[in-house]
Formats: structure tokens, sequence, C-alpha cells
């Protein structure tokens, strides 16, 4: 009875962890991994939204354009750009 009792006590003290029904758990997960803040990010001159992403050896089409509001997955904070 005292564990049980124990274990109530606990549930209760343990923060929501799980999105409520209905809820996208993944909604704005890449918030912090825009390309506008990334290090590999060149905006072309003269465009505010426009760039080139240099994470990667250029292909024969140049490196890939990307907009300040993309991301991916190898988006690497650089902190003067915050
Ligand atoms: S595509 Fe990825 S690596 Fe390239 S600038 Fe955007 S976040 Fe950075």
């Amino acid at each position: 009875m005292r564990n049980h009792m124990a274990n109530e006590e606990q549930a209760e003290d343990t923060p929501e962890v799980l999105p409520a029904k209905g809820k996208d758990p993944w909604a704005h997960r890449s918030d912090g991994m825009k390309c506008g803040t990334c290090m590999f990010a060149v905006p072309k001159s003269g465009s505010i939204n426009v760039g080139r992403c240099r994470r990667h050896a250029p292909t024969m089409n140049g490196y890939p354009v990307i907009f300040i509001t993309d991301w991916c997955g190898d988006h690497k904070l650089d902190e003067t750009k915050i």
C-alpha cells in the first residue's frame, strides 16, 4: 500500500512530457536550425533572403541555393548571426 501511495505521489510530481492528444510533437523542432543562423550560409550580395550553402563542396551547379528560412540536419550555429 505504501509503495502504491508513493507511486501516485511521484506521478503527480512528474512533469507532462507527452504532447497533448492531437498536437504534433515535431512542430517547431527546426526553429533553431534555420539557414539564417548557420555558419555555412553565405548570403547573396544584395539579398537578405537568399544565399548559398557551403557545407559541402560545390556540384556542377555550384553551391546549393538556400532561403534563410530553410533548414537541414547539418546546421551549425554561428553565434554572430543570432
Ligand atoms: S542547408 Fe544546412 S548546412 Fe546549409 S546553410 Fe542551411 S542549415 Fe546550414
